[in-house]
């Protein structure tokens, strides 16, 4: 669902991503790890459309990206079948809005759908990732960090992507509630066919979500494989490395 080749990304003389190649099928889970500034992060932007690759390739429903003039509805389906999910939710949700009226503002970009069933739709997928209706008539500032990241995620399903790009999407949670957005994560992956791209410095929470993995160093895959397999048997001194340096 996802074809990524040969991208690069520079900022003026330092090369974040050099020549990064991986697919993810439909409803599979691509894990992306390596240390802190290793191109994690760029990789994930460039996938959902937020920074323009120098070089290289990315494919989206079988599709290159950038396939010259596209119509409108054309460009805006495209543009909803890829959606991300950051560390801060408030990168997603407008802080002057309730959690609802977040949701149902994407159902409006996307959905031609009248007030009161966009109001179903919101409270059902309010409820799909565990909130409540008082959740919903809650600012994000009102919510804790673990309601405001569900919020979050449920504001991207909204869009019915076919890809959910997760960047760090758990890293500011208390373990315990990083465990239940992960368990939210897992069941709905099972439940719809969304595939994952999970990018994350955390190996045990990859090999629990993901079942494929690539390990970047300084902008480029060094190692990549089964989730398990690379984690129980690195091949690469650096994989190594970045599981020794585990707690
Ligand atoms: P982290 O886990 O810390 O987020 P990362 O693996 O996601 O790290 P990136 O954020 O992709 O790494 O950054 C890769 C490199 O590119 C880093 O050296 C970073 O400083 C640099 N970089 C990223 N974005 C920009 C930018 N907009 N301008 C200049 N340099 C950038």
């Amino acid at each position: 669902v996802v074809r990524v080749e040969g991208l690069r990304k520079t900022f003026g003389p330092l090369v974040a991503v050099d020549d990064v190649t991986f697919d993810v099928p439909p409803g599979g889970a691509l894990g992306i790890v390596g240390e802190s500034g290793s191109g994690k992060t760029t990789t994930a932007r460039m996938l959902v459309g937020l920074e323009d690759p120098d070089d290289g390739g990315i494919a989206l429903l079988g599709e290159p990206r950038a396939s010259g003039w596209l119509s409108r509805a054309r460009r805006r389906a495209r543009a909803r079948a890829i959606q991300m999910v950051f560390q801060d939710p408030y990168l997603s949700l407008d802080p002057r809005q309730t959690a609802g009226g977040c949701i149902e503002e994407v159902l409006r970009l996307h959905f031609d759908l009248s007030p009161a069933d966009r109001r179903r739709r919101a409270s059902e997928l309010m409820d799909q990732v565990g909130l409540t209706e008082r959740n919903a008539a809650a600012l994000p500032r009102q919510l804790s960090g673990g309601q405001r990241q569900r919020a979050a995620i449920a504001r991207a399903l909204a869009a019915e992507p076919r890809v959910l790009v997760l960047d760090e999407a758990v890293a500011a949670l208390d373990i315990s509630v990083q465990a239940q957005v992960l368990n939210l994560l897992t069941a709905i992956r099972a439940e719809r066919e969304i595939a994952y791209v999970f990018v994350s410095h955390d190996l045990g929470v990859v090999e629990y979500v993901c079942d494929d993995v690539v390990v970047m160093f300084r902008g480029r895959i060094v190692e990549r494989g089964a989730a398990r397999t690379v984690l129980s048997a690195p091949q690469h001194p650096y994989t190594k490395l970045l599981l020794d340096s585990l707690p």
